[in-house]
């Protein structure tokens, strides 16, 4: 048997050869969950100026002091600003007046204060108030928030909607971001129909572009499916050729492992730029990786990676090995899964030199958070989409371990968590 290659290894192998995707920048909504890719300073205060908190009236609280239900304080109201109404408003406030303010318009020069209409007769040209607003009361500040030069999102933060929001409120309609990587996912296999066709007798529904794009898209690439490839070495170098110039990353499944078939193989081994050799791991031993050049971009390397067929195999060859690329390439971190550890709840076996990969369903403890326990669903068997989609979590049993007892800790890697 050749030498397996580990898992660590080749992994490690794949982040060397992968680098973040040149920044672009993009309208704000397409940035929503990319990393920034510059570090953002504000260029304006927020808030921008002075202005109510309230809507009552702008008053020097000197003037207002002493108002109390008993001893109500009476001002002539000199007009009225409105937020985005500064034009027509007051601007200058002389003491003994006071001018109706709403929320969010700019305080009037000489105003410290604002009375809220509920301390108030809400009078038109007079108003008497009935209750002291001390200095600086339902006032927003110009800067308390953001000051002009702070780093509001630094280089390398996924952005989410609070910060899209942060970013407009500073006026920038765009930003710096990696962009998604356009991931072209290629199903290989004479065998397989598309979801609605008519099956043979022989013939089986393809889930694994399915599988592969859902997962490329949760990992924040694009997808693109082509249509199903048969094991025709031609067929398959033709459809990569079409749709290599947009293309990013290139994920195949099949054709990789011993058969008399196995087309990925026979049509990029001779490539020379593409490793194929078997990983210490189960499921997911066949594995390929490496780069295609397009002839219409010189010096232009594409990441290739070619995936096992059985669809458990693919799905954990994915998860392992091209989200964490695609991550990099995004400037997402964590790359890889955070790790947790729980109790096994039933034992599992696990052959000797190989790092098993087994699918399981996760207990969450009374906080809601924390994972208690792990349970196994279904066998070893690669072909098993069925307890795949039953499951939320893999159990990781380490390359020296070939047996783990029921009640011992393992670890566990959470799916669809980061
Ligand atoms: P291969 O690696 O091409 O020899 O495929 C290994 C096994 O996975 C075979 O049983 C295939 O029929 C199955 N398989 C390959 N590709 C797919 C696919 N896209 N969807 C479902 N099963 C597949
Ligand atoms: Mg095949």
């Amino acid at each position: 048997m050749p030498d397996l290659r580990s898992v660590d290894e080749h992994l490690a192998s794949i982040l060397a050869a992968t680098t973040p995707s040149p920044a672009v920048e993009l309208p704000l909504l397409d940035a929503l969950d990319l990393a920034a890719a510059e570090d953002v300073v504000a260029t304006i205060r927020l808030p921008r100026f002075d202005n109510s908190a309230m809507d009552g009236y702008a008053v020097h609280s000197a003037d207002v002091a002493a108002a109390a239900d008993r001893a109500p304080v009476t001002l002539p109201v000199i007009g009225e600003i409105g937020a985005g109404q500064a034009e027509s408003g007051v601007h200058d406030l002389p003491p003994g007046s006071a001018a109706k303010i709403m929320t969010g318009a700019p305080m009037p020069a000489g105003a410290d204060t604002v009375v809220p209409y509920e301390w108030t007769d809400r009078g038109a040209t007079e108003v008497t108030i009935t209750r002291a607003a001390a200095p600086r009361q339902h006032v927003r500040f110009a800067g308390e928030d953001v000051a002009t030069g702070d780093l509001v999102v630094e280089a390398g933060t996924a952005l989410g909607p609070r910060h899209l929001g942060l970013l407009a409120s500073l006026g920038r309609p765009s930003v710096l971001v990696r962009p998604r990587p356009r991931v072209l996912v290629v199903s290989t296999g004479s065998e397989l129909r598309d979801p609605g066709e008519e099956l043979d007798a022989d013939s089986i529904y393809d889930g694994n572009s399915y599988l592969l794009s859902g997962s490329v898209r949760r990992a924040g690439g694009v997808a693109s499916r082509v249509g199903l490839v048969p094991d025709r070495p031609q067929a398959f170098l033709d459809a990569l050729a079409e749709r290599l110039p947009e293309t990013d990353v290139v994920v195949t499944s099949g054709g990789i492992s011993m058969g008399d078939y196995d087309v990925v193989k026979e049509a990029l081994l001779s490539v020379g730029t593409v490793w194929f050799g078997g990983l210490a791991m189960q499921p997911g031993k066949p594995q390929g990786f490496g780069h295609l050049v397009t002839p219409d971009a010189p010096g232009r390397r594409v990441p290739f990676f070619a995936l096992p067929g059985n669809p458990v195999s693919s799905y954990l060859s994915f998860e392992v090995f091209v989200r964490p690329a695609l991550r990099r390439m995004l400037g997402l971190t964590p790359e890889t899964r955070r790790p947790v550890t729980a109790r096994l709840t039933h034992a599992v076996t696990s052959p000797p030199g190989r790092r098993q990969f087994l699918r399981g369903v996760v207990t969450v403890g009374p906080d809601g958070t924390t994972v208690t326990e792990v349970e196994p669903v279904g066998g070893s068997g690669s072909h098993l989409v069925g307890d795949l989609a039953a499951s939320d979590a893999l159990i990781v049993v380490p390359e020296d371990v070939t047996a783990v007892a029921a009640g011992e800790r393992v670890t566990v890697i959470r799916l669809d968590q980061d």
